[in-house]
């Protein structure tokens, strides 16, 4: 659908649960030797290509990034049998996007505990199914991206010109402090999102491929407003500066963000300090309205109906952005 003087929305934060997945809990069958049960709980949400259509007809959105759930990252596993399930969600991912290209792109999802599968799935991904990169977790395993094991895969992802969209998968680290309220996702995702970027920073990574572009998921967590104590830290300590040379708020522009906040404050300040290009429309359907309160939240209303966004930022966050990182990516 055409959106009058907005131009396309894009949806860079949309999830899909795997068929795969949902006919072997259907079935009660192992998938590649993991019982589904132990991948994901829930039963998850089928949804027809159809059907998601409709919802983002009805949501007013022109184009989502489906990435499968991040249950699916399967790290804890044997590679092999992460690595064939993967190959399986890419496809599913891929199907959609070949039965609608004018709706849908994708994100892979990678066995990034073998970084040479991972490397593998990803040319695959990108050269094979035409999709637009992968979806990562913000650590494999307890491992973070400073590691060097990892630098082989940035390298690949420059080169083909993939993006990386960073995303938690549950349990997140607060859940070992706390493990009630629901923090783990409250609290939990934006911790997480906010130690990825201090390690790519700090970590020198993003010094090292500076073409690499990541998306950091649910507004990059509290990174935007870490950045001034990250500061503070590498100016007065040795260990802070042994792998970067500027001070990490002067990366904050660096990365792209969603725009899942849900402050308009927050939002704003994401703007302020990370730049109006760099902040793009996301959505976390379908889990957003999981609830029934849920059901009633519209994100790109939400987005509209902002008084410290500008029209012309509003225009940028919900598809202009977007259109500038997918079109360079492809
Ligand atoms: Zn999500």
């Amino acid at each position: 659908m055409s959106l009058g003087s907005h131009g396309r929305t894009i949806d860079v934060h949309a999830h899909l649960t795997p068929q795969v997945l949902i006919r072997a809990k259907d079935a009660g069958r192992s998938l590649h030797g993991i019982d589904p049960t132990e991948i994901a709980r829930g039963q998850g949400r089928s949804i027809t290509i159809d059907e998601r259509v409709a919802d983002m007809d009805r949501l007013g959105e022109d184009i989502q990034v489906i990435s499968a759930e991040p249950q699916m990252y399967c790290y804890q596993y044997g590679s092999s049998a992460a690595a064939a399930i993967h190959r399986e969600c890419n496809d599913e991912v891929a199907e959609h996007v070949r039965a609608r290209p004018d709706r849908f792109k994708g994100f892979a999802i990678l066995p990034m505990q073998d970084v040479r599968a991972a490397i593998a799935e990803l040319e695959r991904a990108v050269r094979v199914l035409g999709l637009a990169g992968a979806m990562i977790g913000d650590h494999v395993n307890g491992t973070m991206y400073d590691d060097a094991r990892f630098a082989p895969l940035w390298s690949v992802a420059e080169q083909l010109g993939a993006i990386l969209f960073l995303h938690q998968a549950s349990p997140t680290l607060v859940s070992s402090r706390i493990d009630r309220y629901h923090l783990s996702n409250t609290v939990g995702n934006p911790v997480e999102r906010t130690l990825s970027f201090a390690a790519l920073v700090f970590g020198g990574v993003i010094d090292a491929h500076p073409s690499l572009r990541f998306v950091l998921g649910h507004g990059g967590g509290y990174a935007p407003y870490a950045a001034g104590r990250m500061d503070w830290g590498w100016r007065w300590r040795a260990e802070a500066r042994e792998r970067v040379t500027r001070p990490p708020s002067e990366y904050l522009g660096r990365f792209h963000y969603d725009c899942i906040t849900h402050s308009e404050a927050a939002l704003r300040f994401l703007v302020d300090v990370a730049g109006i290009d760099r902040v793009v429309f996301g959505t976390d359907y379908p889990g957003f309205a999981a609830g029934k309160e849920g059901a009633s939240y519209r994100p790109r209303e939400w987005l509209e109906s902002l008084e410290r966004l500008t029209a012309a930022e509003k225009t940028s966050i919900l598809g202009s952005n977007a259109e500038r990182l997918f079109t360079r990516a492809s």
